[in-house]
């Protein structure tokens, strides 16, 4: 999947890139759209001649401090909503856009109730989608509870940084787990620091700067939600555009 553009023969280059972050898509509640809002902005940035890269790409260019051709964007989805492969999933191959998956691996099984099974991001990977880490259980552990002793804490972190990758890696047929997503935009510098120092390339946050590839890379990106109560996604997303189609 390339979601490329062609034919346009401009020299300007683009060195801000917007990370969308959507959640469900069931039309309901703060942060979910509906699955004709979502096709909306999807054809939007088409006729916007945004074109849709992988994360991994928007690393790669980070790394190098090299700026985009094309005005450009980064296209996420988090937790584990069954519309995350029954809507967003489909739509996303309607339009040829790549996109990672943020999922945490608590509520994820080969017979879920609800939400997603192992065979649908199966089925996501074998489609060219990405999967990355949003941790075990998507609470809050960016500091200890109150009361917490040390090694408990501890114990919480080998979890949700550890032992969720793996149970991804083992699931996943050995896919590569390099991207951590902070639950609920949740972060710390202890945190930060526990996530590199599991070999973790790249943290996300909610944000919502845009990646600016006139710096340097840091090891962490942030997205922008596109919360959908009270009409505001158009806003937001409209900020994104115009922020990724700004030349240098
Ligand atoms: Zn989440």
């Amino acid at each position: 999947m390339s979601g490329g553009l062609s034919g346009s023969t401009s020299s300007a280059r683009y060195s801000r890139v917007p990370i969308l972050c959507f959640h469900n898509l069931n039309g309901q509640g703060r942060y979910s759209m509906s699955s004709p809002a979502f096709r909306h902005f999807m054809r939007r940035l088409k006729e916007e001649q945004i074109q849709v890269i992988k994360l991994e790409t928007l690393v790669e260019h980070s790394k190098k401090m090299q700026p985009m051709e094309y005005p450009s964007v980064v296209i996420t989805v988090d937790d584990d909503y069954e519309g995350a492969v029954r809507i967003a999933a489909p739509i996303l191959r309607e339009f040829d856009y790549p996109a990672t998956f943020f999922v945490y691996t608590k509520g994820i099984s080969d017979n879920p109730v609800e939400g997603m099974s192992w065979d649908d991001l199966r089925r996501l990977l074998s489609e060219g989608f990405d999967i990355q880490n949003h941790s075990h259980s998507h609470t809050i552990f960016h500091v200890p509870r109150a009361g917490e002793n040390p090694m408990g804490y501890q114990k919480r972190l080998d979890m949700e940084v550890d032992t969720s990758r793996e149970i991804l890696e083992k699931n996943l047929m050995g896919h590569k787990i390099r991207f951590f997503a902070y639950p609920m935009g949740y972060h710390s510098p202890v945190l930060r620091e526990r996530v590199f120092r599991s070999g973790y390339e790249l943290v996300v946050t909610t944000d919502a700067r845009p990646v600016d590839l006139t710096r340097p890379f840091t090891g962490s990106f942030d997205r922008r939600t596109l919360e959908h109560e009270g009409g505001i996604a158009e806003q937001i997303f409209d900020q994104a555009v115009l922020i990724a189609k700004k030349p240098m």
